[in-house]
């Protein structure tokens, strides 16, 4: 199942400024279900094909990185995937990336979308979708949440641990449902701890969703203050931190995830330089 993706590497950074860390270049590991998508995907999509099911239906923006990569995914295993995409139609760069893996979309009102997860809304939805034609009455469908962030999704996050170093004392990771730092809690090694980082402003709900999914948030530390802004805003400074990083390590970082991620790591490497640290490379490029 796995021979199109590559394993995941460790690699180890040295900055101008002399702050040395690892890096798991997760990104790696597909060019478009890259990073933790993979991992969030990989046991969905394994019940998927034992089920013998064949369409997947799940839900995002306009921008995510998760319905990308589903639509990759799809084609890769000769699934029917549809996009919910929250919002009015729009046409994008990702929206044509989906679009060209054979993702259908479906585009919801904003209000609509806020009630993704409910039971009766979903009924609504799929009724439509027969309605539009989108969906046959014969696909044999299941429904993935938002972000893929499900309790496979987090099966498949812990398996993230197989691949980083036993002398790592803190992982940092960017955290946007928090299945992947959910995953991580689940199987570190007795020393080391998470820091997670929000991606997203007024994150404070991620400790609820975080214990939902069964992570262990004794082992993560959440840090709020590297939003820039909210999600995918970004400011000078991150910017030139993301060209900066990229330029003296040959590894490309983007400022909606894993910039905030590296950024809060360096600045924690200036408080703490004896720390031995490692960043999760997530993707999203
Ligand atoms: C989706 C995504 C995340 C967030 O993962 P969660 O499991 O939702 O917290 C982090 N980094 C990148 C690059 C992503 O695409």
């Amino acid at each position: 199942m796995e021979t199109v993706f590559r394993q995941a590497e460790v690699q180890r950074v040295r900055l101008n400024n002399g702050a040395a860390f690892f890096v798991l270049r997760d990104d790696l590991i597909h060019p478009v279900v890259s990073g933790n998508k993979w991992r969030k995907l990989k046991y969905n999509i394994e019940a998927i094909l034992w089920n013998r099911q064949d369409t997947i239906i799940t839900f995002g923006g306009a921008f995510s990185n998760h319905l990308a990569a589903v639509a990759a995914a799809g084609k890769i295993f000769q699934l029917k995937t549809i996009g919910i995409v929250r919002g009015e139609e729009v046409v994008n760069p990702r929206i044509e990336l989906m679009r060209a893996h054979g993702m259908l979309l479906h585009f919801i009102s904003r209000e609509e979308y806020r009630n993704k997860t409910d039971q009766q809304m979903q009924e609504r939805l799929v009724t439509e979708l027969i309605k539009k034609g989108v969906l046959s009455n014969d696909d044999r469908f299941v429904i993935i949440p938002e972000g893929g962030s499900n309790s496979l999704a987090v099966k498949g996050a812990e398996e993230i641990n197989d691949d980083i170093p036993e002398e790592v004392d803190e992982i940092f990771c960017a955290v946007g449902t928090g299945a992947t730092v959910a995953g991580i809690s689940r199987r570190l090694r007795s020393h080391q701890r998470i820091k997670a980082v929000a991606v997203l402003k007024g994150g404070q709900f991620l400790e609820k969703g975080i214990a939902k999914l069964g992570g262990d948030l004794s082992k993560i530390d959440l840090l709020y203050d590297f939003h820039f802004g909210g999600y995918a805003k970004s400011t000078p400074e991150l910017d030139v931190f993301c060209q900066r990083f990229t330029s003296e390590t040959s590894i490309p970082i983007e400022p909606v995830y894993t910039g905030k991620c590296f950024f809060a790591a360096c600045q924690y490497l200036e408080k703490f330089p004896q720390k031995n640290i490692l960043c999760i490379h997530s993707g999203g490029l």
